[in-house]
């Protein structure tokens, strides 16, 4: 993008099973869409991109349509169901070669479109990534709210950092998402990632509201594994955590021998007790211990395994270097 043209934004929306809502969504975005264009914010260029994650309802066919009757509007059909989290990153890298910023955002409007005037907004001052924050629970059933709730505790204290009551609503610049594209892990936790993508961010909060129609396709089971694969595919820290247990029980086993020995010398034990009390807690301590070594070499074979980049560069000063737009690699000379 020169300075002089507008920046072409992608909304990006996962779709599966959506046939009753897509109707109303598309002439909402569309109003959106138009208003700001008319406003000078984003350039005509810019798309709705419907991600069609393999739906057995009309959807796909829904989606054709609109796309007969508007350019507006543009569709990505996977060729099954892969989740909300792989059909996500279908359609952000697919909008990554054709905008210079997508922000991504449920099919059933729960996430507030007026939110997105002020992404842009603070995608004009300069950020890279604007994250979407909820500022609200209260159309969440008291249930989804506490396991919400403990879901980012439990992130948290396991190590994946992420941002709190920040589901999938969110802008990225095309060079955020460039670095998105160098995390080449199969096992997908979006927002946990894109913190790790790094650049100037901000947040936006917004009220959130309920399904306007159909029923989530998150249930509990769903949700678990959701929450699972999130601390599992972000951090080795549960691993770690079997290390220290280790350890733990292994100095135990050390006050017991102590505390054995004095007894003895008082000459007010049982025989053998010592020795057993001893020895289970010693070889426990040092199973538990081993199992985390061995958890430590698996932690890191994990991480390189999944290939990440090891940096992105944010600028670079210096006059013989290729201009740093849109570039992870960075720093290359000529
Ligand atoms: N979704 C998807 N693939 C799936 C499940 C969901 O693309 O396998 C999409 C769905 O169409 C919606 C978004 O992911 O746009 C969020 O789903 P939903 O609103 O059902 O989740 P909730 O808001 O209840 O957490
Ligand atoms: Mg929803």
């Amino acid at each position: 993008m020169s300075l002089s043209e507008k920046p072409v934004l992608y909304m990006v929306i996962p779709c599966y099973n959506e046939e009753e809502v897509l109707p109303e969504t598309a002439k909402r975005l569309k109003a959106k869409m138009t208003s700001l264009t008319e406003r000078g914010l984003i350039s005509p260029e810019s798309r709705v991109l419907f991600v069609n994650d393999g739906s057995k309802d009309d959807t796909w066919q829904l989606i054709r349509s609109l796309h007969r009757e508007d350019t507006l509007f543009s569709g990505l059909s996977l060729s099954r169901n892969r989740g909300h989290q792989n059909a996500l990153l279908a359609g952000l890298m697919y909008a990554k070669d054709h905008c210079d910023m997508a922000i991504s955002m449920d099919a059933d409007l729960q996430d507030d479109i007026d939110a997105i005037d002020e992404m842009t907004a603070k995608y004009h001052e300069g950020c890279d990534v604007v994250y979407g924050v909820r500022n609200n629970r209260d159309t969440d059933t008291a249930f989804k709210r506490q396991t919400a709730l403990m879901f980012y505790r439990l992130m948290t204290f396991c190590g994946a950092a992420t941002v709190p009551n920040h589901a999938d609503f969110r802008l990225m610049s095309r060079r955020a998402l460039n670095g998105l594209a160098e995390f080449r892990e199969v096992n997908l936790f979006l927002r946990g990632l894109v913190p790790m993508v790094g650049y100037k961010s901000d947040k936006v909060y917004y009220k959130r509201g309920a399904r306007f129609a159909g029923e989530s396709k998150y249930p509990f089971k769903k949700m678990l594994d959701f929450a699972i694969d999130g601390i599992t595919s972000l951090s080795v820290r549960p691993l770690r955590m079997i290390t220290n247990t280790g350890l733990l029980v292994f100095a135990v086993s050390i006050v017991l021998l102590i505390w054995s020995i004095v007894r003895k010398l008082t000459g007010s034990t049982v025989a053998g007790w010592s020795s057993l009390m001893v020895s289970i807690w010693a070889l426990g301590g040092l199973l538990i211990l081993s199992i985390g070594i061995v958890g430590e070499y698996v932690g890191k074979i994990y991480l390189e395994a999944k290939g990440r980049p090891r940096f992105l560069v944010d600028e670079i000063l210096d006059e013989t270097a290729a201009p740093a737009e849109g570039g992870c690699a960075g720093g290359k000379r000529p």
